[in-house]
């Protein structure tokens, strides 16, 4: 494993956090679809809030024993989402996916969402001109 590519990641996701926060206010987290574990939902929701969200069809159970939630179903997204900030950022038990987004790593592979908006604004291109410098297909 490279190391530096994952340095790399963390320095870009730090270099949008202010955008992330004061402009897009969490778009991913209101509108995305992650597929996360039961112990992860635990982390964002009480079971009471749990409850709800699978009385609105936001949560869904897989084969796989894990949990597709669908917060573009959803008028507030997810429900860790308050004023545009993730109130469980420092968990270290939070989703990968949550950690992760929009960067993407595996192998030599780096794909980053286009589904996040500071990654239409072009806000990652120079993260990804650095990945291919280190040998990665960054798409
Ligand atoms: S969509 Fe992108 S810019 Fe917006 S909060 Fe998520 S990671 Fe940040
Ligand atoms: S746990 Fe935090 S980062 Fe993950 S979707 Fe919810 S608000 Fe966003």
């Amino acid at each position: 494993m490279n190391k530096k590519i994952y340095g790399l990641a963390e320095i870009a996701k730090d270099e949008i956090a202010n955008f992330c926060m004061t402009e897009c206010k969490g778009f991913c987290c209101r509108e995305g679809y992650i597929i996360i574990r039961p112990t992860e939902l635990d982390l964002m929701a009480t079971k009471i809030v749990q409850q709800n969200l699978e009385a609105t069809f936001i949560t869904r159970e897989l084969l796989t024993g894990k949990i597709a939630l669908n917060f573009s179903n959803s008028t507030t997204g997810c429900p860790a989402l308050k004023n545009g900030l993730c109130t469980i950022h420092k968990n270290p038990d939070r989703a990968n996916v949550c950690k992760n987004f929009p960067i993407f790593i595996n192998g030599k592979e780096v794909k980053v969402s286009p589904r996040c908006l500071a990654v239409q604004k072009g806000m990652l291109d120079n993260f990804k001109i650095q990945a291919k410098k280190l040998g990665y297909n960054a798409i």
